[in-house]
């Protein structure tokens, strides 16, 4: 690792010179490369990046890796944190239910060293699916399980079944319920008691090792209220996350249609491949994503009338967040101190209501 950055900075570094040695017929090399630095205690700078509900996260994933954990387990066990948590209503345990009542979710996962991924969409009934797509990357020749056939997966290594639903999200959905149409037969919650029509939520969570391994994860209970059986971008390899251990790592929240049709996972790592950095990558895909989404989804002035943020990290453990609009944050450490970091944007205003 520490070679391959060295040489490539040394490319980089010598391309003017290669240059103008052809142009004068001068053999190359001139000189001799530069000696290689002195090798560094680590590859990479240590970092966990993940979403701005992912503060807890960070913590506990920075720490694991900095005891020695593999990074995907520390990116899994730091956004458990978040499934786990009753009180997220956008992610496992308590997470909105789809429009019949059902908490459906979404999962999935890369491991930069063994180039594996996993996912599983629309699980019922197990509260961290997170934990299911790294069982699915770790132990079948398989990426990707859905519906009852990823369950009866996830029972078969133990997991328990139970109610997704906490009693905050079932009286949420039932306020939705009453409220979708005011012909039928529920009767309307006063105003006063409405809770917003449609929250949304994920977390994403990428890690890079000291000795430059990277890892990343994305879960969900994706757009509440949903049409039974929707799937969104988190559990999609290259669109709600995407890792090549050569390069980085990108993930996404928001609005996850917009992202499936651009694949933002994968190409926001393609743009640091190519040598963007990550804050720059995830505003490309923005541009992107901008490009491609359809005139009923855009506003008067051609902007997107949703949310949408990649997250990214790169080999060298540089780190970056971009959104479509202004004033979202993201939670990082990098060593000194679980932060949360604000994003850069496309749009300098906020997101539209
Ligand atoms: N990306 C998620 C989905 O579309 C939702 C979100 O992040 O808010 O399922």
């Amino acid at each position: 690792m520490t070679d391959v950055l060295s040489r490539r900075e040394f490319l980089v570094s010598t391309a003017g010179g290669l240059a103008a040695s052809a142009t004068l017929g001068i053999p190359h090399p001139m000189r001799p490369p530069r000696p290689l630095p002195p090798t560094p205690r680590w590859a990479a700078r240590p970092v966990i990046v993940a979403s701005g509900n992912g503060l807890r996260a960070v913590q506990r994933a920075f720490e694991l890796i900095m005891q020695g954990t593999d990074p995907l387990d520390a990116v899994v066990e730091g956004v458990k944190i978040q499934e786990l948590d009753p009180n997220d209503d956008s992610v496992g345990y308590g997470g909105l239910p789809n429009a019949d009542g059902v908490v459906q979710l979404d999962a999935s996962c890369m491991h930069g060293p063994t180039k594996r991924a996993g996912a599983v969409g629309a699980l019922e009934n197990i509260k961290t699916p997170s934990e299911v797509a790294k069982l699915v990357l770790k132990y079948t020749n398989h990426v990707f399980l859905v519906g009852e056939g990823a369950k009866r997966f996830a029972l078969s290594y133990g997991f328990e079944e139970e109610d997704l639903l906490t009693e905050r999200s079932r009286q949420k959905w039932l306020r939705w319920r009453a409220n979708r149409n005011p012909k039928d037969d529920y009767l309307d919650v006063p105003e006063t008691e409405q809770m917003v029509v449609r929250p949304t939520g994920t977390i994403n969570c990428e890690a890079v090792t000291p000795n430059g391994a990277i890892a990343s994860v994305t879960t969900t209970s994706g757009l509440a209220w949903k049409i039974p059986g929707r799937v969104g971008d988190s559990p999609i390899i290259g669109a709600g996350q995407y890792c090549d251990n050569d390069v980085g790592a990108a993930g996404s929240t928001g609005r996850g249609e917009s992202n499936i049709k651009v694949c933002g996972g994968f190409l926001t790592v393609e743009h640091m491949r190519r040598g963007m950095k990550p804050t720059d990558a995830c505003l490309e895909t923005l541009t992107r994503v901008v490009a491609m989404t359809e005139a009923r989804l855009l506003n008067e002035r051609g902007r997107p009338k949703f949310g949408l943020e990649f997250y990214a990290v790169n080999k060298r453990g540089e780190f970056g967040c971009a959104s479509l609009y202004a004033g979202e944050d993201f939670a990082v450490h990098d060593g000194t101190a679980a932060r949360l970091v604000d994003a850069a944007h496309l749009y300098d205003e906020p997101e539209p209501a």
